[in-house]
């Protein structure tokens, strides 16, 4: 076949401009399709246009009148908007089967799909669908007809590492994809597809989806305009924000908790305005783990004054679209979401993804944080987390060997050699260079060495508090034996540490303080149930 090469790149620059190029991993992914009918692998960054591997050839085919279709398998019904949407800017006929699509429109599609390749084939070059509605009886009639009649051209599957079944997205409906090749499309060619695997994933993929002899396509992981940070929280308190919980809670968790974690807060709203001021219309994400912590956070962030609201599967549906049209627009500034948010979400002006707390996976960490930068221009992915985050999450680490804990307490080595080191993609340069956004340990290694040092000093202190508090609350028991006040050697205690802890600040002065005046909007609970108000 002549210039593959020129042809995909000649339709390239007619549906999409005249500066649209083809990428060599595209090309070996939409070879192995079209040269060679075998079955696919292809890791692909965000941003890199890893859609194409199944457009293009839809492009294509069109193109020559050649019939065929492409089922193109997506785990979530945003995705298939967002897609559909891509497909009409690139004039590709496209078309979604899910759950919300009307009985008319199942009607027209099933109907298209049984037209015989000598007539033309069907008139919908990709067919998307979620895993769950491709188990739906119609549409396999539907499809096993379209196989028969050799108009089923390959069935891509997107987010391909959601079969690998420790996996930070695991889907149980993606391991239904082998049977229903097996059963309705045998000898049609799969396209996997993902952002992200380890060697590990790659290898669960190929077996779950029972690949045959697959062609492996790759492209680097790098993402040079994201800059890597983390922040340990511990090592942000400061002698005020400990000072004022002192009065009546000295040395109490609560009270060591609220002085870190609202200099960390301070820290994540400046860190969020700063960004903005340099790009008005940009937005950002806040990943939390849990729906409370979403609540919790958002309270906190409009308390600061920052524009963000709760976006997580307790919201209802009407919410939960209003909020992400509003951030898709650049009307609302900052999401504060569960992981279930941004994927599919292709917006290009992410500048900021923050995470509090830890992910549980490397992965996760990566692909969230790949939501920043689309448009290639610089943007922040910091981590804030504290050492019993950490611990937690080590004591539930499911055979990810510590990566995460290891990005997060590394002082030597810099974030992006680890995070693409864990992909297996290693780095001739080791730190970050080359035009590319310098990591926190790249940018200052002492400052980092210092936050950890602090950050680990103020772990201990915390641990030997707990076991002091132990000892001290026994001997309390003691007194009260004797007949003197319950608690008098706990409270004892308690001022001596706050009257020797050594204050440690490292914060931009500033970060510390987020003024305070009648220009304050009032606090209004994003939702509902609202409980906690952070301490000011
Ligand atoms: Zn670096």
């Amino acid at each position: 076949m002549s210039g593959l090469r020129e042809e995909l790149e000649a339709l390239l620059k007619a549906r999409i401009g005249p500066r649209a190029s083809l990428r060599d991993a595209q090309l070996d992914a939409v070879r192995a399709l079209v040269e060679q009918k075998r079955d696919c692998l292809a890791t692909l960054p965000t941003g890199f246009g890893k859609s194409m591997v199944y457009q293009l050839p839809a492009m294509w085919r069109a193109e020559k009148d050649t019939p065929g279709v492409t089922v193109v398998v997506a785990p979530l019904l945003s995705l298939l908007r967002d897609q559909l949407r891509g497909c009409d800017d690139l004039d590709i006929d496209a078309a979604a089967w899910c759950g919300t699509v009307d009985k008319a429109k199942m009607d027209r599609i099933d109907a298209d799909l049984r037209i015989d390749y000598h007539d033309g084939g069907p008139g919908i070059k990709l067919l998307y669908t979620t895993p769950e509605s491709l188990g739906s009886q119609r549409l396999k009639d539907a499809l096993r007809v379209c196989a028969t009649n050799g108009c089923l051209s390959s069935i891509a599957v997107d987010e391909a590492h959601c079969v690998a079944s420790w996996g930070h997205d695991f889907r149980p409906s993606y391991l239904a994809l082998k049977d229903f090749r097996d059963d309705v499309a045998p000898g049609v060619p799969f396209q996997a597809l993902t952002a992200t695997a380890t060697p590990r994933v790659k290898d669960q993929i190929v077996e779950s989806l029972g690949l045959k002899d697959p062609v492996f396509v790759a492209a680097s992981l790098n993402r040079p305009n994201l800059r890597y940070e983390v922040i340990r929280r511990e090592s942000m308190r400061h002698g005020d924000d400990v000072g004022t919980e002192a009065g009546d809670d000295v040395g109490t968790e609560a009270g060591d908790d609220v002085g870190t974690e609202a200099v960390a807060l301070a820290h994540l709203a400046a860190m969020a305005k700063e960004t903005k001021e340099r790009d008005p219309g940009s937005v950002g994400v806040v990943y939390a783990r849990t729906r409370h912590e979403c609540e919790r956070l958002a309270a906190a962030l409009q308390d600061l004054e920052l524009d963000c609201e709760v976006y997580h599967a307790g919201r209802d549906k009407e919410a939960l679209a209003r909020t992400q049209g509003n951030w898709r627009e650049g009307d609302l500034h900052c999401v504060v979401a569960t992981v279930a948010f941004g994927m599919g979400v292709d917006k290009p002006d992410v500048r900021f993804v923050a995470h509090w707390g830890p992910p549980s996976t490397l992965e996760g960490l990566y692909q969230e944080s790949g939501r920043a930068g689309r448009d290639s221009l610089p943007a922040r992915c910091v981590l804030y987390c504290s050492s019993d985050e950490l611990d937690e999450l080590r004591k539930v680490d499911r055979g990810n060997c510590g990566a995460v804990d290891a990005y997060a307490r590394g002082v030597g080595t810099c974030r992006r050699a680890v995070l693409l080191g864990h992909f297996g993609e290693k780095r001739s340069a080791g730190g970050c260079g080359g035009g590319e956004e310098m990591c926190d340990v790249c940018a200052d290694p002492e400052a980092v060495r210092r936050a950890a040092a602090a950050a680990d000093r103020t772990a201990d202190r915390a641990a030997e508090r707990k076991m002091d508090d132990a000892r001290a609350a026994a001997e309390g028991e003691e007194d009260v034996a004797r007949g003197g006040g319950r608690g008098e050697a706990v409270k004892r205690r308690r001022v001596e540490v706050a009257a020797t802890a050594p204050r440690v600040p490292l914060v931009p002065t500033q970060h510390r303080r987020v003024p305070v005046g009648p220009a304050r909007k009032p606090f209004v609970p994003p939702m509902k149930g609202t409980k906690y108000r952070l301490k000011q």
